[in-house]
């Protein structure tokens, strides 16, 4: 089977690898129908997360078709439909107990970083009992790719930790993907404010269409000026983090209300401040989270009842044999105004 394959540092190629075996009970082999490129994928390509090693085949979201299942996975058969979810959880560990599936000791974040993931034309999955979901019938199968990261990233790590209340102000630092799939879910909260900074005017006009009642380009570096302008001086209830680079962490202390919340989503690759001399009297709370999973079963009825349409974020298809190109288009959102990008057959 052709699949993406991480390089080291800068580098990646399409390469032929043995279709995967079932190597545990609990295991499932799926047909990949559907996959999609993550801005992890170019953290990881850019030598950021030192737990992919070169050889690795990238990817961990995705639609696909069971294959073949092992001896003790109940729930799928083969020639079912199912969506890939980014973490894997074993459902029987501490953490998983919990509903922190992000954390499983034997699980978490594995696909597409210490075992093989979804940018291929198989996938093994492990623990496939609680770590796929039934696609139902008549939705759209592109809406669920969105299913297994970006949504219930933008939503759990973001718009739950971040606790969006009716009427509240928000404010989400980065129009990314991920951002924008935090601020199509904070409307299930109504927040009577949803203010959306970035540095790219496309993102902005999407936010825009996507629900944000403000915008603002910090290309001027005057993001906090404006958004107290937008709050009459006050700041926001909750503060998004969905870049991962000090500085819109920075500007999150900026910018939050007392009493608020900064919500941290990005990944973080280098040391970021924390002004605690700014911020030690001003009742506010500081987030972090790997997504969980947890809301995916959730989500999937909103995507279903059309109440969220995360389709949206969809700006351009490749076929499989084209990834490379994806990537390059993926890579160079700021000329190419990608979000998400789908590759299929
Ligand atoms: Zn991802
Ligand atoms: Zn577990």
């Amino acid at each position: 089977m052709r699949v993406l394959v991480y390089k080291g540092p800068g580098q990646k190629a399409v390469e032929d690898r043995p279709v995967p075996k079932i190597t545990e009970p609990t295991d499932a082999i799926i047909k990949i129908v559907k996959t999609t490129i993550c801005g992890t994928d170019l953290h990881i390509l850019k030598g950021d997360v030192p737990t992919v090693t070169p050889g690795r085949i990238l990817g961990h979201e995705g639609v696909g078709v069971i294959q073949e299942v092992g001896a003790a996975v109940a729930t799928f058969r083969p020639g079912d439909r199912v969506i890939v979810s980014c973490i894997s959880s074993c459902g029987k560990c501490e953490y998983c107990r919990k509903g922190m599936y992000s954390h499983c000791t034997t699980g978490g974040w594995i696909l597409g970083n210490t075992i093989d993931g979804t940018q291929a034309e198989y996938v093994r999955i492990p623990y496939a009992d609680t770590s796929l979901y039934h696609v139902p019938t008549g939705v759209d199968e592109d809406s669920l790719v969105m299913l297994s990261d970006i949504l219930p990233t933008g939503f759990e790590c973001g718009v739950l930790n971040g606790k969006v209340q009716p009427g509240s102000t928000i404010a989400i630092v980065g129009a990314g993907p991920v951002g924008l799939a935090a601020l199509l879910t904070a409307q299930f909260y109504s927040p009577a404010e949803s203010i959306m900074i970035d540095l790219d005017d496309n993102r902005l006009e999407v936010s825009t269409r996507f629900g944000a009642t403000a915008t603002i380009n910090n290309k001027d570096g005057k993001a906090t000026e404006k958004l107290m302008r937008i709050t009459g001086g006050r700041g926001v209830d909750t503060a998004i983090e969905a870049v991962g680079v000090p500085a819109s962490f920075l500007l999150c202390q900026d910018i939050v209300a007392p009493g608020g919340v900064i919500a941290n989503i990005g990944v973080h690759g280098m040391k970021a401040d924390l002004h605690l001399e700014r911020l030690w009297d001003r009742n506010i709370a500081i987030t972090t989270r790997l997504v969980d999973t947890v809301t995916t079963p959730m989500l999937l009825k909103t995507v279903q009842s059309r109440k969220v349409d995360p389709k949206r974020l969809i700006t351009h298809r490749f076929k499989r044999d084209m990834i490379l190109d994806a990537y390059e288009t993926f890579g160079h959102a700021a000329k190419t105004n990608a979000l998400k990008v789908i590759i299929e057959d």
